[in-house]
């Protein structure tokens, strides 16, 4: 069996950034989990005794604190503000993005429509910024079912895809006077997506690295098994099974965007022992 490595996969500049702002400042916090990968973190809590902090109230006084690369709500920033000046902001500059358009186009009166999760740690975030009129919606059904004002502004959550949030534009478009789009999907995602695809249509089984509270991972998986049926998730090499590679000619691997190279190599390597 060939084993074939996406040409986009793994790490993007937004987790290399948090990881060196982590590594750059030895004994601090997160507040919450820098990245969505617990390996990672557990290696950044072993190295450099960069610990989480689930709330503000779980953080020791004195600890300088990092908030995570998803970004964290309006109103815990404006806490943590009061509790402590020594806050380092490792949120990604493509999440930041949105929850400035977000504050922006709901001072200037627009109802936010955020294309997203809404229990992910982004989509809160940005959905703080965007006042209260601001709706969550998944899919193009949920749209339709709800209330809009003749104004609004589509945003969407980072990791996204594109042919989705082009429907729910489309369907604004038709439904509302004025609709303002932002097209805040990033391309990390995207470059990692469409090479993840192009690898699915020639492998016959497929592995995904990553971790499984991790959106853009979680995606890849759904785009790559629209064309190889035989596509799993892993964690690590610990989870792979034996059983699914037999007969098998050619495995694809790609890796989500907090997923770091080092446990990539390590999947790679146990293929090698199979
Ligand atoms: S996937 Fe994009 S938005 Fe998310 S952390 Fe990476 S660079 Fe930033």
């Amino acid at each position: 069996m060939l084993i074939k490595l996406a040409t986009n996969c793994g790490f993007c500049f937004g987790v290399k950034r948090a990881i060196r702002l982590a590594e750059n400042n030895p004994n601090s916090v997160t507040l919450g989990e820098l990245i969505h990968n617990s390996k990672e973190t557990d290696r950044l809590k072993n190295r450099f005794a960069v610990s989480i902090a689930r709330s503000i109230d779980e953080i020791e006084s004195g600890k300088k604190v990092i908030i995570r690369t998803h970004g964290i709500e309006k109103k815990v920033r404006e806490r943590l503000g009061e509790v402590t000046n020594d806050v380092i902001d490792a949120t990604c500059p493509f999440v930041t993005k949105p929850q400035r358009i977000a504050e922006q186009m709901n001072q200037e009166g627009y109802q936010v429509v955020i294309f997203g999760d809404k229990t992910h740690p982004e989509v809160k975030g940005v959905l703080s910024y965007a006042g209260k009129d601001a709706i969550v919606v998944a899919a193009a059904d949920e749209l339709r079912r709800s209330g809009l004002k003749d104004r609004v502004a589509l945003i969407s959550q980072t990791t996204k895809s594109i042919e989705k949030f082009a429907s729910l534009a489309e369907d604004l478009i038709k439904r509302c006077k004025e609709t303002r789009i932002y097209n805040t999907i990033c391309n990390a995602t995207f470059d990692n997506q469409e090479a993840a695809r192009a690898l699915a249509k020639e492998a016959d089984v497929m592995l995904i690295v990553g971790g499984k509270n991790s959106s853009n991972t979680k995606q890849l998986l759904s785009i790559v098994k629209e064309d190889c049926s035989d596509s799993y998730l892993v964690e690590g090499k610990d989870e792979l099974d034996r059983a699914w590679f037999e007969g098998k000619k050619l495995c694809g691997i790609s890796a989500g965007a907090s997923t770091p190279h080092w446990i990539i190599e390590e999947v790679k390597n146990s293929l090698l022992e199979f």
